[in-house]
């Protein structure tokens, strides 16, 4: 039975606010539609301002929505807070949530099979790939975990906060490195 686009897209918002985050492979699956429908629907819905589009996907908007996701952090065991929102895709499907960048990538040491790591970029609040992304270490700003870690789109938004703020602004590796390192010092001196 053919459905209505306003019908899936609501099928697809109700999806999304239970799981945050879906890909269009899904949704093709789901819906029994070509991609070219599922991309038609997901336009309407993102210049509705329910949602965005990321690589491969869509994100539930965060306009209007309360603090924290359904969510709790693997490390942490904390809420997940909407702002900090870290988000990892392995390739066996598995999608594990981080509280903030800090969490999300500490916990990329124990994933070498990820697909996509999406975080949110905390000027905008929009959902970034993290690997394209910059962080802020170790400024005044702590939302979330210690130290803190926050995640710019840009660098040269990072830069701006920096210059407000304090700390370094590192790219995807340098922070993952960064962390890993800070962590092993921190156990050693134990
Ligand atoms: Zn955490
Ligand atoms: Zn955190």
């Amino acid at each position: 039975m053919p459905q209505l686009p306003n019908v899936r897209q609501e099928q697809i918002l109700a999806w999304l606010r239970h799981e945050q985050q879906i890909t269009i492979e899904v949704l093709v699956e789901r819906l029994a539609v070509s991609a070219m429908t599922i991309h038609r629907d997901l336009d309407s819905l993102a210049q509705a301002g329910h949602i965005e589009k990321v690589r491969g996907g869509a994100v539930l908007s965060n306009r209007g929505m309360p603090g924290e996701t359904a969510h709790q952090c693997v490390l942490c065991a904390m809420r997940v807070p909407l702002r900090t929102t870290f988000i990892i895709n392995t390739t066996a499907g598995q999608q594990i949530h981080a509280c903030c960048p800090h969490c999300g990538l500490m916990l990329l040491e124990q994933h070498t099979d990820t697909d996509t790591v999406l975080a949110r970029d905390f000027l905008y609040g929009r959902m970034v790939n993290a690997g394209d992304a910059f962080f802020l270490v170790d400024s005044e700003v702590a939302v979330c975990c210690t130290p803190s870690v926050l995640c710019f789109g840009t660098e040269q938004d990072a830069q701006r906060f920096r210059q407000g703020f304090g700390g370094v602004v590192l790219d995807y590796h340098a922070a993952r490195t960064h962390l890993s390192q800070r962590h092993r010092s921190v156990l050693g001196n134990n």
